[in-house]
């Protein structure tokens, strides 16, 4: 045989996902010798071939994929001739974890499924059934290479019959390191039988899933979600909710085809939809819910038998992390009527993603199980190893080396000492994993964020970052743009270059700069922090701006009639003379201005909550908006303001106020002849979101990374120091 000796390097998500034993099945079916191992950038293989059947080798290897593997690259080198008598699987030599894809944690696949229910399968109704293709994978791992003893299981030692599957190049659980069974894995604490009927008799339970606990109770009990509202201090911010199946989703919710297809997704994320039939408890002021269907065969099998839908919401306390551990559990007892427990370890904590669609494109609110930390590729090459550690709320960090970077899951906002410490343990285990030593860091401008503290303790080069700009820049790497985009940013609050509170900015951008081109008219936040969540301050710090002093007192409205007289005119001296009213341009605020003046919400329970109740109000056959005014680079929204006073229908008022913003970018956009890029906070409002990519279908939004202050940390790695 006319026999050539190659070599074959593969990048890509290629290691602890079936890929040496797919190379073994390939090798053995096109009858080649030769050895597969993984390397230092991937998968390393060496094979005799002819020049023909290497095509076809090749070709397969693109082709038949295992599910959860992607190629990045493929290179092939002829060497020097290799004497092989047969193929083999050799261990993993010298490692560089830094190129090295960690896989996520990804929802069962259909063969254990079908297994799980199969009572002639030994695993039958085992709660932990998993193989190379499916089950848990970054949450449990300690460190790399990704081997049994560097993961959570290294505490189960595996009964002969795992072990056979384990070592079998030709079984679909080779080297799935989560492997085992009802004699030697995970073992569950109480019967799937007695969870089900404490949630059955509308009992609160903590459940241990994949990345933290939930909190879980009957989705169709009033009183026991309303009760599971008041033991976990959350008012009325809407509850996630499982069920079984695709057609139970169905059942509860308007799915269209993109949405369907990333709720049955092997990340099976958190999807917002419309609902149909649900009880009010789960979201008493919006239409809007999160579906997601069971991903681990615990749940599935807990739901199967229930047979009706759960709230499942992230085990925490407002503020707090998700709990990881039993100790962390124990603490939120009160909470809680039952603990279900196993004893296989969270190593890293993740929460559950949760995604939108508009127009029939993915936005990220927080990207977290099953996408993180899977890598984004970057549209040039950084110079040093890289950690961004991202803002102050919905906290992600990132770190970057040469042309790829990796977020982290959604940390949260860091407000409690126990959230910074979350932060503080995640950038030590994403340091920990990838054997990861910073030589840059880059933060947001702002000093008093817990992360910018954190950033220049470290005693290394800091870059700061401004967080508009930021949020601009990482939409614009995930989408490989290197030309000036006009960017727009409408957030909540972010530190502007001029000390003042930003966030309705038009920035045109590139990676190296920004030109500040338009934003809104700098309003008092009356209060300062408290404006945040009294949208009333903000509201009647417009009103005075717009109305005066006097002609607000005359006022009667749902803005004046939250304040007594008296409040109002304090309020007046605050505003006039500044005291504790930073001036901020954010859209999010001027969101809960117009709420309050409409008379939706005064005070809100949680971030968002004005916007996200006006989206009900939005009434598609009202097309005008209102005027404003736009002089050299201020966009002035008094005329707004002005009328919208007048007007007692709320529909009216909602739908013209959202058409004022889009008229807003569009005129600008109309100035500048430039790539449109949205992002920030506000863009997570789907009625405003789709309002503008109607009317700019061009305008780039980004699908990988969060819209909202998730995305930050990404951003922030764009305007590090790059290779030239
Ligand atoms: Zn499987
Ligand atoms: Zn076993
Ligand atoms: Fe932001």
């Amino acid at each position: 045989m006319n026999c050539l000796s190659y070599n074959i390097e593969i990048d890509g998500t290629v290691q602890g996902v079936g890929f040496r034993p797919f190379i073994y099945t390939l090798a053995i079916r096109y009858n080649l010798n030769g050895t597969v191992s993984n390397g230092s950038n991937g998968v390393e293989i060496f094979i005799n071939s002819t020049p023909k059947i290497l095509k076809l080798f090749i070709s397969s290897i693109k082709n038949e994929l295992p599910p959860l593997a992607s190629i990045n690259s493929i290179s092939i080198k002829e060497v020097s001739s290799i004497e092989f008598n047969n193929f083999k699987i050799i261990r993993s030599q010298n490692r560089d974890s830094i190129s090295v894809n960690i896989p996520p944690d990804i929802s069962i696949c259909k063969e254990c499924e079908e297994e799980l229910f199969n009572p002639n399968n030994r695993r039958y109704n085992y709660p932990f059934i998993n193989c190379t293709n499916c089950g848990v994978r970054y949450s449990i791992i300690y460190d790399l290479p990704y081997d049994r003893e560097n993961t959570a299981m290294r505490e189960f030692s595996m009964c002969q019959d795992c072990k056979k599957e384990y070592n079998n190049p030709l079984d679909r659980r080779y080297h799935a390191q989560p492997i085992g069974c009802f004699k030697c894995g995970v073992q569950l604490k109480d019967k799937i039988k007695d969870i089900v009927k404490f949630i059955d008799d509308g009992k609160i339970l903590a459940i241990k899933g994949v990345g933290g606990y939930h909190f879980v109770c009957d989705a169709t009990n009033h009183i026991a979600i309303n009760r599971l509202r008041e033991k976990k201090g959350r008012a009325t911010k809407p509850f996630a909710i499982m069920v079984k199946d695709i057609n139970m989703a169905h059942e509860m919710a308007y799915i269209n085809l993109k949405e369907e297809e990333l709720l049955t997704s092997k990340e099976r994320p958190i999807v917002l939809l419309n609902s149909k039939n649900i009880d009010s408890a789960i979201s008493p002021n919006s239409l809007r819910i999160g579906i997601f269907i069971a991903y681990t065969p615990l749940h599935i099998l807990i739901l199967k038998e229930l047979n009706s839908p759960i709230v499942a919401t992230s085990a925490n306390i407002t503020d707090e992390p998700i709990a990881t551990k039993t100790k962390d559990i124990e603490k939120l007892s009160n909470i809680y009527d039952y603990l279900i427990d196993h004893d296989r370890d969270i190593v890293n904590g993740c929460d559950d993603s949760v995604v939108m669609v508009i127009k029939n494109q993915t936005i990220f609110i927080r990207r977290a199980r099953g996408y993180t930390p899977v890598s984004i590729k970057l549209p040039f090459k950084l110079k040093g190893k890289i950690l961004a550690v991202g803002a102050n709320q919905k906290n992600t960090i990132a770190i970057a080396f040469k042309d790829k970077a990796i977020i982290s899951p959604h940390i949260g906002d860091l407000d409690a000492i126990k959230s910074i410490e979350y932060f503080k343990d995640s950038i030590n285990n994403l340091k920990r994993i990838y054997q990861f030593e910073p030589n840059e860091v880059v933060c947001d401008i702002h000093p008093n964020y817990e992360s910018t503290k954190y950033a220049k303790s470290l005693n290394i080069r800091v870059k700061e970052v401004q967080h508009h700009y930021a949020h601009i820049i990482g939409v614009m790497a995930e989408k490989n743009l290197s030309k000036e985009v006009l960017g727009v940013s409408f957030d909540g609050t972010g530190l502007g270059d001029d000390g003042k509170l930003w966030g309705g900015e038009f920035l045109i951008s590139n990676y190296n700069e920004y030109k500040r081109v338009a934003h809104f008219k700098y309003f008092k936040l009356l209060g300062g922090a408290r404006a945040i969540k009294e949208p009333k301050r903000v509201a009647l710090s417009l009103l005075f701006d717009s109305l005066g002093e006097d002609k607000t007192l005359e006022l009667d409205n749902p803005t004046t009639r939250a304040f007594s007289e008296s409040e109002i005119k304090t309020q007046y001296l605050m505003w006039k003379k500044g005291l504790n009213a930073p001036f901020s341009s954010s859209v999010g605020r001027i969101f809960d201005a117009i709420a309050s003046i409409v008379g939706i919400c005064q005070v809100i329970s949680f971030e968002g909550e004005s916007g996200m109740r006006m989206e009900e109000f939005y009434n598609k056959n009202i097309t005008n908006w209102y005027p404003f005014q736009i002089q050299e680079n201020i966009i002035n929204i008094e005329p707004l303001i002005k009328e919208i006073v007048q007007e007692s229908n709320i529909e009216i008022a909602i739908s013209k106020f959202f058409n004022t913003l889009v008229e807003i970018i569009y005129v600008i956009y109309k100035r500048y002849n430039l790539p449109l890029v949205l992002s920030g906070g506000v863009f997570q409002n789907r009625i405003l979101l789709e309002l503008v990519l109607n009317k700019i279908p061009t305008a780039i939004i980004p699908n990988k990374i969060p819209i909202n202050d998730g995305g930050i940390a990404f951003g922030q790695i764009i305007s590090a120091t790059r290779e030239l």
